[in-house]
């Protein structure tokens, strides 16, 4: 994968988020300040303006300009949380031009260590990190015994259970928390929102496969990049 791939992934992030924005801010609505789907509509929105001119830059590179971005221009907890996974992500990407499924699974643990260190979430808390752990676990589970396709197809679901079972639990971090046993009943807007960017990691995987595939047999080589 390349920095297109990460062009890609950022763009159909992007459309999921704009097309669920009203859906991740009534789950706000219910548990927080209404302001989720905004933000993060406003967050990807930005990355996209600012991405096109970044023409030479590299997989890592693309992944800390958007992370920057979140930063500063996405307010509340989830511009600081995403922000700095992002940025996480793309520093383990590193320099490089391409990186094959190893660094991929480095990045998304990149980005959960960054989002723990500065959250303090662990599982079960009802964030974000109740989506991301799981969708890291079955991404590993998922390389160890069959092809990237298969592996993100299974971090996708993995990371939607967790999701959906953000539901019965008491929130214990973020602002959702200041409601103790009335947060509960109701899906994380932080969870359903990293779905939705495994979501689209799955869309751009198969989407680089198909590309491949209707390249030729020679870029088949890139199944041997294990970078
Ligand atoms: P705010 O809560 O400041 O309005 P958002 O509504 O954009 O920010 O984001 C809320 C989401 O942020 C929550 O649904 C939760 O998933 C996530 N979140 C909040 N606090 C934390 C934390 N400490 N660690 C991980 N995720 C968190
Ligand atoms: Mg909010």
């Amino acid at each position: 994968m390349d920095a297109a791939c990460v062009r890609r992934w950022l763009a159909v992030a992007a459309a999921r988020i704009e097309a669920e924005r009203n859906y991740l801010t009534q789950l706000d609505a219910a548990i927080g300040d209404a302001d989720h789907g905004t933000n993060m509509h406003r967050g990807f929105t930005a990355v996209l303006a600012s991405v096109g001119a970044l023409e030479e830059a590299g997989p890592g590179q693309l992944l800390i300009h958007a992370g920057r971005t979140f930063v500063s221009i996405v307010g509340g907890a989830a511009g600081p949380l995403y922000g700095t996974a992002f940025i996480q992500a793309g520093q383990a990407l590193g320099e490089g031009d391409a990186f094959g499924p190893k660094r991929l699974v480095e990045a998304v643990r990149a980005s959960l260590a960054g989002v723990q260190r500065i959250g303090a979430a662990v599982e079960g808390d009802k964030t974000m990190v109740d989506a991301l752990a799981p969708g890291l676990a079955a991404l590993e589970e998922g390389l160890r015994h069959g092809s990237l396709e298969t592996a993100v197809r299974a971090a996708r679901a993995a990371a939607m259970d967790g999701m959906r079972a953000t539901i019965p639990l008491q929130a214990r971090k973020g602002r959702a928390s200041y409601l103790g046993p009335r947060s509960v009943g109701h899906q994380d807007p932080g969870a359903t929102s990293t779905a939705l960017l495994f979501a689209a990691l799955e869309d751009t995987v198969l989407a680089h496969r198909s590309q491949r595939l209707a390249a030729g047999p020679t870029s088949r080589l890139g199944d041997l990049d294990e970078r």
